[in-house]
């Protein structure tokens, strides 16, 4: 597996990804390799930055098989839904946030067609958290401030004994 998951306090993530100009061999490949690593995390979503590509692109897959969007885009958002999302980029941890629960989202396929997806509770969220990271949002970006400090230094306790993070996957880290 080529790819290995960037987690927070990697810079990588904090950049906003770069458009998509052409949906050419690469970025299929990149796609092809994407996939696989999103599964072997136990992830229902991975965006490109995620492992350190500056693309807008991500995967997911929600039980219905992969799938891939480029160049998303959220024309439309409706209603507020509050739901626990973790993230395969901060493992362990897991936070009640509330986002819109519907949206209205564009992009393209690897075939470069257009997609236009009305998503609902659980795919909009994956789309409005995997859309974050392309942006260079991560989900403690969503907390008020005591709860950041609070998951920041529960962060730091977690992290410290151990370097690389790989034995930290945790069954409610849902979301990547
Ligand atoms: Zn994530």
């Amino acid at each position: 597996m080529p790819f290995e998951i960037r987690v927070l306090g990697d810079p990588v993530l904090r950049q906003t990804a770069a458009a998509i100009e052409e949906i050419d061999g690469r970025i299929a490949q990149m796609v092809t390799d994407l996939v696989p690593a999103m599964y072997q995390a136990e992830g229902i979503g991975l965006a490109a930055p995620q492992v350190g590509i500056q693309k807008r692109l991500f995967v997911y897959d929600i039980g219905e098989g992969p799938e891939v969007l480029i160049n998303p885009e959220i024309l439309e958002s409706h209603g507020e839904w509050v739901f626990e999302e973790g993230c395969l980029s901060v493992p362990g941890m897991s936070f009640e946030i509330v986002r819109p629960k519907e949206i209205h989202i564009i992009g393209r396929n690897l075939d470069g067609s257009e997609v236009s997806i009305e998503a609902d509770e659980l795919l909009s969220r994956l789309f409005q958290h995997e859309l974050d990271h392309l942006d260079g949002v991560l989900l403690l970006d969503h907390l008020d401030k005591p709860e950041r400090k609070a998951a920041l230094r529960q962060w730091r306790e977690m992290r410290s004994p151990i370097s690389d993070g790989g034995d930290l996957r945790d069954p409610t880290s849902l979301l990547p």
